[in-house]
Formats: C-alpha cells, structure tokens, sequence
C-alpha cells in the first residue's frame, strides 16, 4: 500500500506582541484605532500594559504643558520597563527649545518618532524593529467594524473623524504646526465608515475633527459619490447623509467642534426633526470681540449671543456645549466680565474652562498684558461658578421629563440600576444619568441599548432617573 503525502500543518507562532499607550484627545485616539486595526490585521497582538511586551508604540498629546510632561513620563516608563519603544503623535511633531526633535532630545534611545496621523510611518517603524508575522491562523483577522477598523471606544459608541489638520492660526494653539492645515476626507469614505460601524454595533455616532464645520473647504466642497448617489464634501450634506444612515439602527449622530458660521444655521433644523442630536460641541473660548481678536479665532466677527438665540428659537431642546479660556493676555476686567455676562445669558448647558497658560511656540507668548498666574486662575474659578449654577439650573429644568438614555453600564442587566446618557451628555466629557433600579421587575437594561427614564432628580452634573 503506498503513502498518501500529508502535507503539513505549520505550528502555531506565537504572535508578536506589542503595548500600546494612547494619550491625548479624541482625535489622537482615532489615530491610534488607525494603527491598532493595521497591527491586528498583519497579526501582531497588542496590549494596553508593557508587560511581556516585545515592544511599545506611545501615541503622544503635545497641545498644554501638561500634556507634554504626561507624554514624555510616559516615554521615559515605557523605556524603563520594556527599552524598545516607538513614539508617534502630537509630540513626536515638536521641535526641541534649540530646534530639533523634542522626543529624540529627551529619550534618544527611543526606536523611531513620527508625527501625528502617520500610520504608515508607524507600521514601517514596526516592520524595521519588529518584524512581520506570518502565520497562517492569524493573518486577515477580521475586526468587528469591518472597514472602519479596530475601536478604542466601548462597542457602543464610537469617533468619526472627518478630516485632519486646520486651517485658522488661533494665537494660542500650535495644533496647525503638529496636523498641518485642513484635510478632508472623502465624504464616501465617511459615510462607508459610518455605516460600517452601526451595522457594527455604534449606536452612537461622535462626529470628530479640528473644525467640523469647515469640513470640505480644502477640496472647494468636491462632489463624492455614496451609494450610487453624488454627495457634496460639506458639513451639510455629510450631516444630513449620516442622520439618514443612522435611522434604520435608531442610532445617535453627535456633532463636535463646530464653529458658529452663518453655515451652521442650516444644520439646526435637522436637529430639530431628530435626524441628528440637537447637541452642539461649539468651542467659543471667549465673548468679547477684542481678546477674540486677540485668540484670532474663526468666526470671531459672528455674533455668537444672537446666533444661539436664534438656534434655540428654531431648535428649543439644542443643548449647547463649550470651552473657555480665562485670563488671556491683555484680557481686562471689563472683558472678563462680558465673558461672565454672555454665558448667563448664552445660558451655556456644558462649559469647561482653563486658566490661560502659555504653551511653547504659540504666538500668543508675545501678546503683551500675561496676567499672573494667581489671577487666570482666580478668574477660572469666578467663571466656573457662573457657569456651574446655569447648568445645574438648566439640568434642574429636566427633572420630571421623560428621556431617551443610552446604557452604559447595567451590571446584572440593569436589576440594580445603572449609568447611561442622554442626548444632552458626550461620552467622557458631560455628566452622566444615573438609572434607579427599574420598579417593574420584569424590565431589564443593557449596554449598549437605550431605555427610556422619567428624570427624578439632579445631583451635580448628573440627572437621576427612574426606567420606565
Ligand atoms: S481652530 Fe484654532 S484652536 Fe482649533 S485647531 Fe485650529 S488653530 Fe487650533
């Protein structure tokens, strides 16, 4: 009898592993999903923890002082416990006090530092350190996103970012001298994007990037195709496209970093229908028209107390958050004051605030008239309380309603209760609705999903509500 020639199954490799630390805002993160999908796909397995590690990729923030100082800590334990890291992000694109590169001065034996938004440069830096595996158990991994890759968010929500870079020159950011200007990406990618996450699992969808609503105005608004159909590369029409795309999975699209342009006017309706959720991430930084001057801010020369107005006439449910800085340089008391004036009038739900502080390379630094640091900070504080008692008054305006909540923790599927948000509330940066157990023992709450609550009670920046 002869042989039959079995060929041979190749043992399993173990896979290279790689730590992975991801620092900074929403847009690194997506960045390191970016990186994170690639490396799945080629194989390698990652892990948050340096641990066993054959080596580390840090996604770095360069944009405060603070932030710099976080990163380059990071660096320095991630060399110390493992030796072999690559550095990519914000801070990899900063130069040093004397020129150079910031990172490679202080950690020079760090492997490769790219900049940020550079996955390829990054998966090069890999190959030459780390080399490729092939096994063939391995390879192709599917990801639970299909194209939109790997996600670093809770399967239920998830970052879109639109486009990279900016193109206004505020005199307090160096973002521009990181990212670059603005790109967009193309309006069919996007929406491919989109969809493949809900069909994924999103339910709620944060639209994210330097400056949402100039979204386009590098490519002259270009007409890109989705579905057979031409699509305009403008914030309008990506808007309206992901509210239709989103309503069959009765998912959440939230918008981030809109600026108030005449434009924006056009999107408040869709808000008032429910095709997009009538919450507003708009950065505004300061009221008063000189020190925006001063910021050089887009839209500086809009009237921002007259616009939101009109946008709660024409959508009064419009939730509206943003940022602040106090103590610019040359900001006066009287310019402060307008700042405190506008947000009880603005009636601002959400608003976060820094004391000025001066960050390496912005233009900024020679703006005469700093304020000592004592005094950002004492007006940090004033305007925190300002803006403290709108909000609880406005959260406090909700008790009694009856509101949509998406699950974000129901341990026990929800019988002890749980945390969840309303459209009024963006992951990590608003409060939270903490969910009562519900009274009929026959309801049950789980991730991911959304329950409908009365709103019982305000505590801070948090609702409480009881599962109906
Ligand atoms: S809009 Fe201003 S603050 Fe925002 S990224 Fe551009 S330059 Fe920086």
């Amino acid at each position: 009898m002869s042989e039959v020639a079995v060929p041979e199954i190749p043992a399993r490799i173990a896979s290279p592993k790689i730590g992975f630390v991801s620092l900074g805002c929403p847009k690194a993160l997506t960045d390191s999903e970016l990186i994170l999908t690639r490396l799945s796909a080629e194989g390698y397995e990652t892990s948050k923890t340096f641990d066993g590690a054959d080596l580390v990729i840090v996604n770095t923030c360069g944009f405060i002082d603070d932030a710099v100082k976080e990163s380059l800590d990071t660096i320095g334990e991630a060399l110390a416990e493992n030796g072999r890291v690559i550095v990519t992000g914000c801070l990899g694109a900063k130069a040093g006090e004397q020129g150079g590169n910031l990172v490679k001065q202080m950690h020079p034996s760090v492997l490769a530092v790219t900049g940020p938004h550079a996955t390829q440069e990054v998966m090069d830096a890999v190959h030459a350190n780390l080399p490729k595996p092939h096994d063939p158990f391995v390879d192709l991994v599917p990801n639970t996103f299909g194209i939109a890759g790997l996600k670093l968010t809770p399967r239920h929500y998830a970052y879109l970012k639109i486009s990279e870079g900016c193109n206004h020159r505020c005199t307090f950011c160096i973002i521009p001298s990181m990212r670059g200007d603005l790109v967009s990406r193309p309006v069919g990618d996007v929406l491919s994007e989109a969809k493949a996450l809900f069909e994924g699992g999103v339910r709620e969808l944060l639209v994210i990037s330097q400056d949402t609503s100039a979204y386009g105005v590098d490519v002259k608004y270009r007409t890109g195709f989705w579905d057979g159909k031409p699509v305009k590369t403008r914030m309008l029409d990506l808007v309206t496209r992901l509210g239709e795309i989103a309503e069959p999975y009765g998912a959440w699209v939230r918008l981030h970093y809109v600026y108030p342009y005449p434009s924006v006017d056009e999107v408040i309706p869709l808000m008032a229908t429910g095709q997009v959720l009538p919450y507003l991430d708009v950065p505004l930084q300061h009221s008063h028209p000189d020190v925006l001057r001063r910021m050089k801010r887009p839209a500086s020369g809009e009237k921002n107390l007259e616009r939101i107005q009109r946008w709660r006439e024409m959508c009064p449910q419009l939730v509206v958050r943003s940022t602040f800085i106090a103590g610019f340089p040359g900001e006066t008391e009287a310019e402060f004051e307008h700042l405190l004036d506008f947000i009880r009038e603005a009636q601002i739900d959400r608003a976060g605030c820094f004391a000025y502080s001066p960050v390496q390379g912005a233009a900024a630094n020679d703006i005469p008239g700093m304020l000592p640091a004592s005094e950002r900070e004492a007006r940090r504080a004033r305007f925190m309380e300002v803006a403290e008692a709108v909000s609880v008054a406005r959260l406090r305006s909700r008790i009694g309603a009856t509101m949509q909540v998406l699950v974000d923790s129901a341990p026990g599927l929800g019988r002890k209760g749980g945390v969840g948000r309303s459209y009024a509330d963006a992951p990590e940066i608003d409060g939270v609705v903490r969910l009562l157990p519900p009274e009929k023992i026959s309801k049950t709450m789980k991730v991911g999903e959304f329950t409908r609550a009365r709103i019982v009670d305000a505590q801070g920046h948090d609702l409480v509500a009881q599962p109906i």
